[in-house]
């Protein structure tokens, strides 16, 4: 037990140590590493004891989703309710946590190469994601909706008749518009298969351009080469400029999950914390404190 208490509380040091040497956490981060409490590391056996051993949970994050996933360009200092939710899997299981910037596009193959051990990254849990990777219970929910140049004058998914509209690769964007448009019969829908749907190929009313990022359909957006930007609202809110608005219509509840390996022991210990986490008051605290609500 003794040896246990020492590990944590060395773990506690490191985390110190790693906020005053490359600025990974931040002030509040610090203050939270001072909670880690003593972990029976002998109830692991498979993933999550590996982790222990390491010293480190390796976490998928985003970079530029303000009040989620977003790393301060000047102090390279990452904040946010996902950020806190991952240093606090951390501290409970006694180790640091490092983060890795991902996109819609590369967390889920940076989580099956093993490089990342989660994925925090504004993931949204659905029915086909959760056969190839476990989600825990969801901790926030959003929104999809559309961003558009003002001077374009497109206010309602009515008007996005025939456009090109850019979502990122990977992401559910697509088919929550395609969906929302069949639903206010702007389209007929009558090809659209839920199972089969890709927005490479789907031409019935509105068309989509994929990229790889976000900042890059932001720049597609002003240069005319697409006429809307479609993603959860929470992505979208760090490119609206004065010349932009949202549409009218937000639709498609996102729920976001942590994601890990499927069958991972990891998995079990997540959904256990962020179980608690929504329990007792600790997530809505977070949601407060990052202006979500
Ligand atoms: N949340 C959506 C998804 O998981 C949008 C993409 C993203 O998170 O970047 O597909």
């Amino acid at each position: 037990m003794r040896r246990k208490i020492i590990a944590v509380a060395l773990s506690v040091m490191m985390g110190a140590m790693a906020f005053a040497g490359c600025g990974s956490s931040s002030k509040k981060e610090e203050a939270k590493q001072a909670d880690v409490k003593a972990v029976d590391t002998s109830k692991w056996s498979k993933e999550v004891k590996k982790i222990v051993e390491r010293g480190v949970l390796r976490v998928g994050v985003k970079n530029a989703v303000v009040g989620f996933g977003y790393q301060d360009p000047v102090t390279n200092e990452y904040s946010g309710m996902e950020i806190s939710l991952a240093q606090k899997i951390a501290d409970n299981l006694g180790v640091k946590v490092e983060y890795t910037a991902v996109t819609a596009a590369t967390r889920t193959e940076l989580l099956d190469s093993g490089d990342i051990d989660c994925v925090l990254a504004t993931f949204t849990i659905t029915d086909e994601r959760k056969k190839s990777w476990d989600f825990s219970t969801p901790y926030y929910t959003d929104y999809v909706t559309v961003l558009v140049e003002k001077a374009k004058n497109i206010k309602t998914v009515a008007d996005l008749k025939d456009k090109k509209v850019g979502v990122s690769s990977g992401s559910t964007s697509a088919k929550a518009l395609v969906k929302q448009m069949i639903e206010k019969k702007v389209i007929a829908g009558d090809s659209f298969d839920e199972e089969k749907f890709d927005p490479a190929t789907w031409k019935e009313g509105v068309t989509f351009q994929q990229y790889d990022d976000y900042p890059t359909i932001s720049t597609a957006l002003s240069a005319g080469e697409v006429d809307a930007f479609c993603v959860d609202k929470s992505i979208l809110a760090i490119y609206l400029t004065d010349s932009r608005s949202y549409i009218e219509d937000k639709f498609s509840p996102q729920e976001y999950g942590v994601a890990t390996k499927k069958g991972s022991e990891l998995s079990a210990a997540v959904e256990d914390y962020i179980k608690g986490w929504l329990a007792d008051g600790t997530i809505d605290k977070l949601m407060e404190e990052n202006k979500l609500k």
